[in-house]
């Protein structure tokens, strides 16, 4: 076979390799060009207080509109922007559009937090909380209006993450886990993190509403969250059952398409002031 004759020393040309890096490759350079050219657009989603309905907050959700290929989601190219490095600018560009246009709603009497993503390779990179306080100064968003998103992946690298999520905190940014329970351990170290808010991840709130486990799961994430003096949200809530096992498990607050998608910038201003 093919196989047994690469072992022999032969290098073999593989096809699906091939075709991935020169993928790649195409997205770099439009990734560049996309930057350059502006191509890039945030997205809004509400965060809610489930039982209320009152709006908390919201989500900035970057989106690219290719001219020809239309809207690309970020799962398709964040991964590569992190490779490549090109997250840092993207990053900075994202969180630069996020909080001047909090800013914004903030002069026109919406407090409102809003919550950007950070990837792990941008948690990591130098001169991250200089950048942050630098942009708030910039934009004049006071930093109690911006909350960071970041995944458990960053604990891999517990220390490092310590120490810059610890000044994020003292330059008063709140953080928030993104994801939480699918990734490393989540359990064992919480105690230790200094972090605002726990966001469960969708898989819990999929079934909710008919998987005894995912309701015991909610429940202890919410009990120790509220003995670490943290808050709780849910992401992914589709469905008026999801939300009331939520409520019947004690989370409180909630994201999902049962009440908005993300929303593009004008479209979230119509349901700032429609609702
Ligand atoms: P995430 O931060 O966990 O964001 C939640 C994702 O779930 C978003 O997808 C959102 O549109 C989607 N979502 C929200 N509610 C529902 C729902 O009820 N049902 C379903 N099925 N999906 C829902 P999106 O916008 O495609 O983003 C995917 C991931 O890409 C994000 O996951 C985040 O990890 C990353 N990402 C998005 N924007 C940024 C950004 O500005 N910077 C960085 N570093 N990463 C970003
Ligand atoms: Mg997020
Ligand atoms: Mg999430
Ligand atoms: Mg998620």
């Amino acid at each position: 076979s093919v196989k047994s004759q690469g072992r022999n020393g032969y290098a073999f040309f593989d096809p699906t390799m091939e075709a991935k890096s020169l993928e790649r490759i195409l997205m770099e350079n439009e990734l560049r060009k996309a930057i350059e050219q502006e191509q890039f657009h945030i997205y809004y989603q509400p965060k809610m207080d489930i039982a209320t309905q009152q709006l908390t907050g919201m989500e900035a959700l970057v989106r690219w509109i290719h001219p020809e290929l239309g809207v690309i989601s970020p799962g398709r190219f964040i991964p590569v922007a992190e490779e490549t490095g090109l997250i840092v600018e993207l990053g900075e560009w994202i969180l630069r559009e996020a909080c001047k246009q909090n800013k914004k709603w903030q002069d026109e009497g919406h407090q409102l937090k809003v919550s950007v993503n950070l990837s792990a390779r941008q948690i990591f990179q130098k001169d991250l909380v200089e950048m942050v306080t630098r942009i708030l100064g910039e934009t004049g968003l006071a930093p109690a209006w911006l909350e960071l998103e970041i995944t458990e992946s960053i604990f891999v690298k517990m220390e490092e993450a310590t120490v810059v999520l610890k000044q994020l905190r003292d330059a008063g940014i709140q953080i928030s886990i993104d994801d939480f329970g699918t990734g490393y351990s989540s359990f064992s170290y919480i105690k230790s993190l200094p972090v605002d808010t726990i966001k469960i991840d969708a898989s819990f709130i999929r079934d909710i509403h008919h998987n005894q486990e995912s309701q015991a799961i909610v429940k202890a994430i919410v009990t120790i969250a509220d003995s670490l003096q943290m808050n709780v949200i849910a992401e992914g809530i589709e469905l008026d059952d999801q939300a009331e096992a939520l409520q019947q498990n004690g989370c409180v607050h909630g994201q999902g398409y049962l009440f908005s998608k993300p929303l593009a910038t004008a479209d979230f201003e119509h349901f700032l002031l429609n609702r």
